[in-house]
């Protein structure tokens, strides 16, 4: 395997109670976990890769230092990212994931009906490894035939893709731009422009552009890429406890549809835990501290 893990010390899993996994929000503010045990360390060619079985908040992926997504409320974060795109969608049978290599927007993405061919393009295929080891509940649908799993960088795929082969929604699911992660490339103006023409008419973008609490500066470029590259762009929250400030964004771009509402619902049996018709459209209203961070068209469109 071209990308296997250089460096993999599968501990054995700690018994004190009294380890602690930190993270620095920012650098004048830490938040920590109480780390039950320590289940997986290894290093993959892009990044360093701990699996946690935390008290709080069960099962969680760190990568590079940073929590990705724990097993206690990864829901809330995927079914915001997916279902909000998806169901603003008159028609998303292609649907494009960039990242997302635990495969919890995977799952979410999969029981949209409509959806008929998924990509995720996940540089790291140890993530993906890692992830059906340890986070079951996360990628419960990665073996369902209408996904097709690329491990490969994601700028370069869309970059490369042909028009023929574009799609109904993408969603970028990426780790943050901070530090020196492979990450980075997917918040910049140009890859904002390859992901237009990777579009179909009509076609819908979201990605997650981190927490406005520590990183405004995020946000406030994304969001600029994003109005300056597509007809529309609106952006939307959620509470993510496990992520700093909690207070997280999404940013949508559209060549057509209008996200602020839903147009079409998820069948009664497929109950979620925190999206709801209703939550989609309270989403899109902006705290006046998160909207002047945001273009005027953006404002506007959303006041
Ligand atoms: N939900 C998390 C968040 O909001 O921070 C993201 C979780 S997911 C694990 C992030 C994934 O993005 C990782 O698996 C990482 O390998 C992948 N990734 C980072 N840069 C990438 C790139 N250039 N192309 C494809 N995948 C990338």
């Amino acid at each position: 395997m071209d990308n296997e893990i250089t460096h993999s010390n599968r501990v054995s899993p700690s018994s004190s109670r009294t380890a602690w996994f930190t993270e620095a929000g920012s650098p004048h503010h830490r938040l920590q976990w109480q780390v039950a045990r320590t289940l997986f360390v290894g290093d993959s060619p892009y990044q360093h890769i701990e699996v946690l079985e935390t008290e709080q908040f069960g099962v969680a992926l760190v990568l590079d230092g940073i929590l990705q997504t724990t097993a206690a409320d990864e829901y809330i974060y995927h079914e915001m990212l997916a279902l909000v795109p998806l169901l603003s969608h008159p028609h998303p049978a292609r649907v494009l994931i960039i990242g997302g290599g635990d495969g919890g927007l995977a799952r979410e993405v999969l029981r949209v009906p409509g959806v008929e061919h998924v990509v995720m393009v996940e540089i790291d295929r140890a993530v993906v490894d890692v992830a059906r080891q340890f986070l079951p509940g996360h990628t419960s649908a990665l073996n369902d035939p209408r996904l097709t799993i690329r491990y490969e960088d994601g700028v370069q795929y869309v970059t490369a893709l042909d028009a023929a082969e574009a799609f109904d929604v993408i969603l970028v699911d990426a780790t943050d731009p901070e530090g020196d992660g492979p990450g980075q490339v997917l918040y910049t103006t140009e890859f904002h422009r390859a992901i237009r023409a990777a579009l179909l008419p009509e076609g819908l973008y979201a990605q997650q552009s981190g927490t406005p609490i520590y990183n405004p500066d995020v946000l406030t470029r994304v969001a600029r890429d994003v109005d300056q590259e597509f007809p529309a762009c609106r952006v939307y929250w959620c509470t993510v406890p496990t992520y700093p400030g909690s207070l997280f964004t999404f940013t949508v771009g559209s060549l057509g549809p209008e996200p602020l509402i839903p147009i079409r619902r998820l069948p009664d049996e497929a109950p979620t835990r925190w999206y709801t018709p209703r939550i989609h459209a309270a989403a899109f209203a902006l705290p006046p501290v998160v909207a002047e961070l945001l273009p005027d068209r953006v404002i506007a469109a959303q006041a």
